[in-house]
């Protein structure tokens, strides 16, 4: 997976020749102080990067295009220390393809009262010099973040990291493949979806390979190799009593052992950062993979069952997103409710795909049947999921756009055993309640397939969901079903206006 640190944020600081030497000597002595003071902060994941202080509108299009052109420049951070002339910009912005941070403070926190005078006047401009550059932006209808705020205080600097998290989740995606094993389960409509569209507005490349390549791939993995591996596991995760001594359940799990080193050479071979399976579509395979997609989630690759390639992308996002912090990310399913009046909750879970990051304690490998699919029984983690704060997301195709749906949830703690369900789980409250928020998604037509994580806010998902021109729609304690219904018709107007331009 990619290292945040090797992302890189340019920061342009705007200005003008008219203030002459003196005062550009400051602007870019302060903008090269608050560069090395933010690459030394904790609330900064990403390298940001000095430039020098844009003051024509020549050399603020070089500076774009240099930016467009470097494959380590995942974004652009602008702040105008002095007043910057904005038609200087309009051909920079006119070619810029990176997203855009509109960085709004100014270099003194206070104001400096005995000594404020007509110099330092001129110096410190970003009170009305980011105005002057914030309308541009809105005349030219380009899609920015606004952070505002003093720049040492680490609430703006962690809204930035949240931005650039989202940033290098998108330029990662511009690079990366989602490998899909067949086609997405017959008939399901809501795992299917544009392609081509995906690509042009997240970068991501959806392509197909067949099962046979994986099963040939599998046939040729040594049972050292496995046994290898099997090794790791036991370092790792509890084994289920029996499994390790009886010949047929080891090799049960020996196989899942070998499904995961194929499948894992397939994603480096493909340059893939996320894969899809389809239980209806094996050939080859002994058993659905269970442990090993559960395994590869942890190792930081996306994952969707049933062929939901969106849904798997997305997780690959959201672990990129979630690099360094605490908690997890993984692909999750809506299972169940349980309805007893004033602990209303939800049981998510799926057949077997539950990333272990989410994992409350260490997880424990068990066999058992699947009931479905016709195949042998597979391997599988077992485990709850953490309580805590959490989002849910998911990725929709309406036919003319995207749209993401995040729904904001308490994980609370399983109380009750269930030792007939031997899958990997999480319960949850969602906001405002079960009913609406059941309500709000099944009106944005939210699939059954999202992404859980206890490591990311719905900040992450809007800032992404900005960044690649999509619809993005928040389900959380302020919801009003019916006012989200309005909101909602509002939406397709405004989309169906910029759809396909
Ligand atoms: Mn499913």
């Amino acid at each position: 997976m990619i290292n945040l640190k090797d992302c890189e944020f340019w920061f342009i600081v705007g200005s003008q020749d008219l203030y002459g030497d003196e005062t550009l000597r400051q602007v870019a002595d302060h903008a090269k102080i608050m560069t090395d003071e933010f690459n030394k902060s904790p609330y900064i994941p990403c390298a940001v990067v000095f430039k020098p202080t844009a003051k024509s509108p020549q050399g603020i299009r070089s500076l774009f295009e240099e930016a467009n052109a470097s494959p380590s420049c995942a974004g652009i951070i602008t702040w105008m220390h002095t007043f910057s002339p904005s038609k200087m910009w309009i051909q920079g912005f006119s070619v810029n393809r990176k997203p855009l941070l509109h960085l709004h403070t100014q270099f003194n926190r206070d104001i400096p009262w005995a000594k404020i005078d007509m110099d330092f006047m001129n110096l410190n401009q970003s009170a009305h010099g980011d105005r002057e550059h914030g309308y541009i932006h809105t005349r030219m209808r380009l899609a920015r973040k606004v952070i505002a705020g003093f720049w040492q205080d680490n609430e703006l600097r962690r809204k930035i990291g949240v931005w650039m998290r989202a940033a290098s989740a998108k330029h990662e995606g511009m690079n990366k493949a989602v490998l899909r094993l067949g086609d997405n389960m017959r008939e399901v409509a809501v795992t299917e979806g544009d392609k081509v569209e995906a690509q042009i507005k997240m970068g991501w490349q959806v392509n197909t390979w067949g099962i046979g390549d994986l099963a040939d791939r599998y046939a040729n993995i040594s049972d050292s190799q496995a046994e290898n591996l099997l090794n790791e596991y036991e370092s790792l995760y509890e084994i289920a009593p029996g499994i390790k001594q009886d010949s047929v359940k080891r090799n049960t799990v020996l196989q899942q052992a070998k499904i995961e080193i194929a499948l894992k050479q397939m994603l480096e071979v493909c340059n893939s950062g996320a894969f899809t399976t389809n239980f209806q579509d094996l050939h080859g395979l002994p058993q659905l993979p269970g442990l090993a997609a559960q395994r590869l989630m942890e190792q930081g690759y996306g994952f969707g069952a049933e062929g939901d390639w969106k849904q798997s992308m997305l997780t690959f996002c959201a672990k990129i997103m979630a690099q360094g912090l605490s908690g997890g990310v993984s692909f999750m399913e809506d299972y169940t409710y349980h309805f007893e009046p004033g602990n209303e909750a939800v049981l998510g879970a799926h057949m077997l795909e539950i990333c272990p990051s989410i994992a409350q304690d260490r997880p424990r490998i068990e066999i058992h049947p699947l009931a479905i699919g016709g195949k042998d029984d597979p391997a599988r983690l077992v485990f709850n999921a953490a309580a805590g704060s959490a989002v849910l997301a998911t990725l929709v195709d309406l036919g003319n756009r995207f749209r993401m749906i995040v729904n904001e949830i308490e994980t609370v703690k399983i109380e009750n055993e269930m030792p007939r369900l031997p899958v990997a789980r999480a319960l949850w409250k969602p906001r405002p309640s079960l009913a609406d928020s059941a309500e709000a998604w099944i009106l944005c037509g939210g699939t059954h397939h999202s992404v859980y994580t206890s490591a990311l806010t719905s900040d992450y998902f809007h800032d992404w969901a900005a960044m690649c021109g999509i619809e993005f729609v928040l389900i959380d304690k302020n919801t009003n079903v019916n006012r989200l219904q309005d909101e909602l018709r509002w939406g397709e107007t405004y989309w169906n206006q910029i759809s396909y331009r």
